[in-house]
Parts: C-alpha cells; structure tokens; sequence
C-alpha cells in the first residue's frame, strides 16, 4: 500500500554511455492507469482556474513516473480529465493541484458499535 512516487525503479540502465552524449528526449507513452492516479491529484485546470492552474499536467506525470522532465515527453493513450469542469487535459495544460498530494483512501472499517458498555445498573 505505500506509495512511492520518487523511487528510483528502472535507474540501472545498462547503457551508461547515453548519459555522455547529449540529451536525447524519449517518449514515454502514458497509459490510463498512470493518467488516473494524475488526474486523483488535480484539482481545477486551466479551464475553469486560469490564475490558479500554473503546473503542467506533463510535469504531474513526471511525478509520478520518476522520469527527468528535461528529458521526458509523454503521449497520453487518452485525455485526462479535469475534476473540476470535466475539460480534456493534454500534456501541456496547465493545471492546478489545490494543495498537497492526497494521501491514499483508508480502508477502515468502522464497526457501529450498537451495544456499549454502559448499561444502567
Ligand atoms: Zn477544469
């Protein structure tokens, strides 16, 4: 259950030599499960908050895939969509996330608790 957004997976890559030469920008091609988890972060974009909205919905992604934005492009398999005015988001709107990263919904199972122990003597 613990998310780790900046987790250094798929670091080792074997070719050593491209870090060398110079930047080559790959594209990654994002698919809907990673577009969900960006699109639970958004709050507004910029549609329905254009002085609000200010983080590029690709600059979420890099977030979350851990990828170098520099040298990062991504091609959505499908729009996002925003929480807010249900717009399409692309790669370059901008969007707002409102405040921090929600944290993961709890499971918790609370028990009504029918019979308390206080029954009157
Ligand atoms: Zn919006």
């Amino acid at each position: 259950m613990t998310k780790r957004l900046t987790s250094g997976r798929c670091r080792a890559a074997s070719d050593g030599d491209e870090l060398l030469s110079r930047p080559s920008i790959k594209l990654i091609t994002v698919d809907a499960d990673v577009i969900y988890q960006a699109e639970r972060m958004l709050e507004s974009c910029e549609h329905c908050n254009p002085e609000g909205a200010e983080i590029p919905f690709d600059n979420i992604l890099d977030r979350i895939t851990g990828s170098d934005p520099n040298l990062t492009d991504y091609l959505l398999s499908e729009p996002a969509k925003c929480p807010n005015c249900r717009r399409e988001i692309l790669e370059k709107t901008l969007v707002d996330l409102g405040r921090a990263i929600p944290p993961l919904p709890r499971q918790s199972h609370n028990q009504p608790s029918g019979s308390v122990c206080d029954r009157p003597e």
